[in-house]
Parts: structure tokens; sequence; C-alpha cells
């Protein structure tokens, strides 16, 4: 599996800096987000280290499939029962700050704190 040393979500995924997993499987990992827009605020990653979507093809349908499969279920589980958005940001002009792919879900009772 493609790993990043110098990547903070690779390390998440290492188990070298900590995090508040809510889900994980083979390909997947979900964590909350650090500094929450929302009352719930959840991060969807991939293991292997993808840079960001400009690096994404059609190989990698499931694997993008399944990290916006996942998100119902771990937002149900985490009491959200109102609706919730769905974020990627890519690249600099799209303001990704953290260079390994990641699907935000956030949602939760508003007003939210951004987004
Ligand atoms: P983006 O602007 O899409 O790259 O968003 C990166 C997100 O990662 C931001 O919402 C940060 O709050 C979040 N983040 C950065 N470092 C961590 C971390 N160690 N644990 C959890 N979330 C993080
Ligand atoms: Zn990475």
């Amino acid at each position: 599996m493609s790993h990043d040393a110098n990547c903070i979500f690779c390390k998440i995924v290492a188990g070298q800096i900590p995090s508040k997993k809510v889900y994980e499987d083979e390909d997947v990992l979900a964590f909350h987000d650090i500094h929450p827009w929302a009352p719930v605020h959840i991060l969807i990653i991939p293991k292997r280290h993808i840079t960001s979507m400009v690096d994404v093809g059609l190989e990698d349908q499931a694997l993008l499939g399944r990290m916006m499969a996942v998100s119902p279920r771990l937002m149900a589980e985490l009491g959200v029962t109102n609706g919730y958005r769905h974020v990627v940001n890519t690249g600099r002009d799209g303001m990704q700050e953290v260079m390994h792919l990641h699907l935000h879900v956030m949602g939760g009772p508003r007003p939210w704190a951004k987004g």
C-alpha cells in the first residue's frame, strides 16, 4: 500500500498520530475533523496515499464509491438525522490544505461554524 512518510493522513492511517476514529475497513478510514465546521464533521480517506482528485482514475471507482457509500451509515450512527454536506477540495485553487485525498462529511443542527 502506498504511504507517504511526510503525509499527516498517512501517519493517521499508520497510527503514528492519534485520531478520533469512527470507521475503518481494508481500504478506507473515517475520523473526526480536528477543526469541525459543523456539529458532526468527519473525514473519509483512502488508506492508500492518493494526493487529490487530480490523481484519481477509473481504476479507483470502487474505492471512491466506498468512500461515498459508507457515509450515510456513519452519519446515522453519529446521530445526524436532518441532512449533511459532502465536500472534496482539490488542489490550491480548490482550497485543499492536506494533500491526501479526503471526503468531508458535515452535518448536525445549524448554525454551523462554517459552510
Ligand atoms: P482541506 O482544506 O480539504 O485539505 O481540509 C483538511 C482538513 O483536515 C481540515 O478541515 C482540517 O481541520 C483537517 N485536519 C488537519 N489535520 C488533522 C488531524 N490531525 N486530524 C483530523 N483532522 C485534521
Ligand atoms: Zn497520505
